[in-house]
């Protein structure tokens, strides 16, 4: 696929998602599958992808933690 930001080539990479929610939990998310432009750096992560990061984030919330590293690849 193309950057929609620059129009370069889109490679398949790795990229690290932050939520932020409320004032004190921070859930970070490893490993997350992404499309990555060779140019301009603009990231690309599709919709299903996107609802399973949701997911982990709720169940780690849910888990009671509140600041935290998930990886993308452990079922956890
Ligand atoms: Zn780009």
């Amino acid at each position: 696929m193309n950057c929609p930001n620059c129009t370069a080539n889109m490679e398949k990479g790795k990229t690290v998602l932050t939520f932020q929610m409320g004032e004190e939990e921070i859930v970070v998310v490893r490993d997350v599958p992404a499309m990555i432009c060779d140019q301009c750096g603009e990231e690309y992560v599709d919709s299903d992808t996107a609802k399973q990061v949701e997911e982990k984030v709720e169940r780690a919330l849910a888990d009671g933690i509140k600041m935290g590293f998930i990886d993308f690849n452990t079922a956890a």
